[in-house]
């Protein structure tokens, strides 16, 4: 295993690999998600689905390949967009008429067809949501975090007002925000993206956005108040009650397969990776240790245990291969497994078992006869202290009193020298992009949001020293 603390990149490809996540594939920038991959994206998305459902939106699906002309009607998602798009120029041997662009987002189509959708104020509001692939052939890649193709949802509602669709907007990103930090145990700031970071077409952009172990920020999810610029662009109206003709208002939202990335970040350890019980495709494993093979009481109540576990939805594993039990609970280890459980014939004898929570040094001794409660218990306390171990990281990394370029600087350089993450800063700005611009090319630090509930207040600049506007996180960013 490398090293998390010195090399993170390579840490994080040998432990997505060890864990068997996922595999490269030829095509650049494309993965394939193997099952345990694949099913902590499944647990997501179930999670994900119920709350979308809860709030009224429904799935439906749409092509994947956009007429290039859709592209054309809305010019700064054309330009955000068409250096990350790949084509489909011939089919059946032939050369196509238009070119189809394979989708990075849905707007464009979903804007065409809701033009026709939507007639009147009875048709308002319409919220839809699609699972789907998309396409951006990204410069840079990293499994899950930033690949070409990848997997997410995205939502689409129309309104009839302005104040509907802003609800909207936030109401998805606060459920954005606590799946996240309940499913995945990872804290975020929830806040408004500057200008520069906006998505390409939007009014307003808002985000989620996380620290990961190696100080560097993902953006999480985005949701997005789109105003009128779509419903113009493709002349989606509708009948108001005192008979106008009004545009419609709409939003978009969205969150992929980088969250499967982020939780390995945000809970990984020198062992590997680590997951939170609620998204672990295996939550417990059952190892039999010591001469259990001569002693057929063990296998017994193992399978006894294993039984009743998975009788509570529990998804376990008993793992009664011949390898040694170091080299299984190393294996397990590197997979994330929560909870370990070993049984051998002198913890029999004392009716108890030994149980070793993931994030934990220490095994603790738990009584045989309410063995499964006790693991259903720590799977839950393991769930809220993963959160309680990223905030506790996070407010350790996150530094509020750095006022001025300099000051950055020799942050940075400091802490390099120390051999230390330099972490976020919370600092400053007076809205100028070029301000935004020039902190960016003197030490690589973005802005990522200007959080809803910043921990301080920043009143000067951090690169022009004038009266700030805004409160804004800075970071290096994936
Ligand atoms: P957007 O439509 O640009 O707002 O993207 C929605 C969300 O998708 C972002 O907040 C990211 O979390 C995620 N995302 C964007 N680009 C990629 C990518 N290349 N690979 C994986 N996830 C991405
Ligand atoms: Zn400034």
């Amino acid at each position: 295993m490398s090293n998390q603390k010195n090399d993170f990149s390579k840490w994080y490809i040998d432990t997505i690999q060890k864990a068997d996540l996922m595999d490269y594939t030829p095509v650049r920038g494309c993965i394939a998600f193997k099952p345990d991959g694949y099913e902590i994206w499944e647990h997501i998305q179930a999670e994900m689905d119920r709350r979308f459902k809860e709030t009224g939106h429904r799935n439906a699906y749409f092509p994947m390949l956009i007429p290039e002309s859709f592209f054309q009607k809305e010019k700064d998602h054309i330009e955000g967009f068409s250096p990350e798009l790949p084509w489909v120029t011939e089919a059946a041997g032939e050369k196509l008429e238009e070119r189809l662009a394979l989708r990075p987002t849905s707007e464009t189509m979903i804007g065409h067809l809701y033009s026709d959708w939507v007639k009147s104020y009875r048709d308002l509001p319409v919220l839809i949501n699609q699972w789907a692939n998309v396409f951006r052939w990204e410069k840079k890649t990293l499994p899950f975090i930033r690949t070409s193709e990848f997997l997410w949802q995205e939502g689409h509602t129309a309104h009839a007002d302005e104040e509907e669709a802003r609800e909207e907007t936030m109401q998805m990103l606060n459920i954005y925000k606590e799946v996240v930090e309940e499913l995945l145990a990872i804290p975020v700031y929830d806040g408004q993206k500057t200008p520069s970071e906006r998505f390409a077409g939007a009014v307003d952009t808002y985000s989620i956005e996380a620290m990961m172990k190696d100080g560097k920020a993902v953006q999480a999810g985005t949701s997005h108040y789109l105003g009128t610029k779509f419903a113009e662009a493709f002349d989606i109206k509708y009948l108001t009650k005192e008979n106008r003709h009004e545009f419609v208002h709409t939003t978009s939202w969205g969150t992929s397969t980088r969250l499967i990335g982020s939780v390995i970040m945000v809970h990984g350890d020198e062992q590997g990776l680590v997951l939170p019980p609620r998204i672990a495709p295996t939550q417990v494993v059952l190892i039999p240790v010591g001469p259990w093979k001569k002693n057929p009481a063990i296998m017994e109540k193992l399978d006894e245990v294993f039984a009743e576990l998975k009788a509570r939805g529990i998804r376990v594993r008993l793992d009664d291969s011949d390898q040694s039990p170091g080299f299984k609970f190393n294996e397990w280890e590197l997979k994330g497994v929560p909870v370990r459980v070993e049984l051998g014939p002198r913890d029999l004898e004392n009716n108890q078992a030994l149980m070793k929570a993931r994030d934990e040094d220490e095994k603790v001794a738990v009584d045989l006869s309410n063995v499964v409660e006790s693991i259903e218990q720590e799977l839950q306390t393991m769930q809220t202290r993963l959160l309680e171990k990223a905030r506790a990281f996070r407010a350790e990394h996150s530094h509020t009193h750095i006022d001025d370029l300099e000051g950055l600087k020799k942050h940075i350089a400091d802490s390099a020298e120390k051999g230390e993450i330099p972490g976020w800063i919370l600092a400053g700005w007076c809205g100028d992009d070029a301000c935004e611009e020039n902190v960016k090319e003197e030490t690589k630090f973005t802005t990522r949001n200007i959080p809803f509930n910043p921990p301080a207040e920043k009143s000067t600049c951090v690169n022009c020293g004038k009266e700030a506007k805004h409160t804004v996180w800075f970071a290096r960013a994936y």
